[in-house]
């Protein structure tokens, strides 16, 4: 690990100005981040942390939604009875992800921006990926590639996105509220991810020294009828072959409004706009269900390791609409 310098500011603007420098990092929980520099994929000259911040606030909004501070904690968010009552997938998201030690750690900030788990990238022995050496190729396209994703791929990246909690905020219509030298944003989080495209090393719309301050959740009639489903190698701590987050609003039998977000198989946190759309007005049936399945994974792209994703996320997708309708 490289020699870095560390600050950790009382006040927002002085953690913005710190992290405009190309070579700081921010620091939160650091659950992942020291990873990353005890593997040298990460040599930031500076470490900002942010924890004297006061951004660890859980609280309710004027709209009825909730608005989560960035340093709010995992396990808190997860076991927050509003969190629980009233969005249900989100405590169901968190909860299947990492550990309890992890969860403990972990702010929901640096969930947001979790890193790819490629073993190429954090491999720096492997020299070519396009991701931590732009321009270097990609060695996981024609290499070992079963973890990775099937939407959204480039040909210069096929990383999967491995957060579980931005999959369950997709389907909430959750924003993503930041501070930076230009002042503040509010980001709807369908936008805050970037797709791999020409250039897989940029990951969000965050711009230097931006950070994230909190996340908000609106006050919306399908977020307590949601439902969380994850497949995965080991029953607890492995990430996420495929997931799926769905909130359904029901009229009598029939479908009022719907939401559905994938994991595991997106190069970032995948909406379905088109299958919600295709759910209007349809019976909530299993039949339903598992043609909302086949038309959300109808866009993939596979390779030989990985191309049993599509089955798996199809019924994880039919698995975690019928959660959501018989929450109703
Ligand atoms: Fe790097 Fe992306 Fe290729 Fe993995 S899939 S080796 S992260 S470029």
């Amino acid at each position: 690990m490289k020699d870095f310098d560390y600050q950790r500011p009382a006040v927002d603007a002085d953690a913005v100005r710190a992290g405009q420098a190309s070579t700081a990092r921010f620091i939160a929980g650091g659950t992942l981040l020291v990873d990353l520099l005890r593997l040298d994929v990460e040599q930031p000259e500076l470490l900002v942390d942010l924890n004297a911040l006061p951004w660890n606030k859980i609280e309710a909004t004027n709209d009825g939604g909730v608005r989560i501070g960035a340093l709010v904690k995992n396990s808190d968010l997860a076991e927050d009875p509003a969190i629980i009552s009233g969005f249900p997938a989100l405590s169901q998201a968190l909860l299947s992800g990492a550990s309890p030690q992890l969860r403990n750690m972990a702010s929901v900030g640096g969930n947001l921006l979790q890193r790819t788990r490629c073993a190429y990238f954090r491999d720096v022995l492997v020299s070519a990926c396009n991701k931590r050496k732009p321009g270097s190729g990609c060695a996981a396209i024609g290499g070992y590639s079963r973890m990775h994703a099937v939407l959204g791929v480039s040909e210069q990246c096929i990383a999967a996105h491995p957060s579980d909690m931005c999959v369950a905020l997709l389907a909430l219509d959750a924003r993503v509220h930041t501070l930076g030298p230009r002042g503040e944003r509010s980001i709807l989080l369908e936008d805050f991810h970037t797709l791999p495209g020409a250039r897989p090393e940029v990951e969000s719309v965050l711009q230097p020294g931006e950070l994230v301050t909190s996340i908000s959740l609106p006050r919306a009639p399908f977020a307590a009828h949601s439902a969380y489903v994850k497949a995965r190698d080991r029953a607890s701590y492995a990430f996420a072959l495929a997931s799926a987050a769905a909130a359904l609003e029901l009229d009598g039998p029939s479908v009022r409004s719907a939401r559905l977000a994938l994991g595991g198989v997106g190069s970032k946190p995948w909406r379905c706009r088109e299958v919600e759309q295709a759910l209007l007005g349809k019976p909530a049936t299993a039949d339903t269900f598992r043609a909302a399945a086949a038309l959300a994974m109808r866009a993939a792209k596979t390779t030989s390791d990985n191309a049993f994703k599509v089955e798996l996320a199809r019924r994880v997708v039919a698995r975690a609409l019928e959660r959501a309708a018989g929450s109703t």
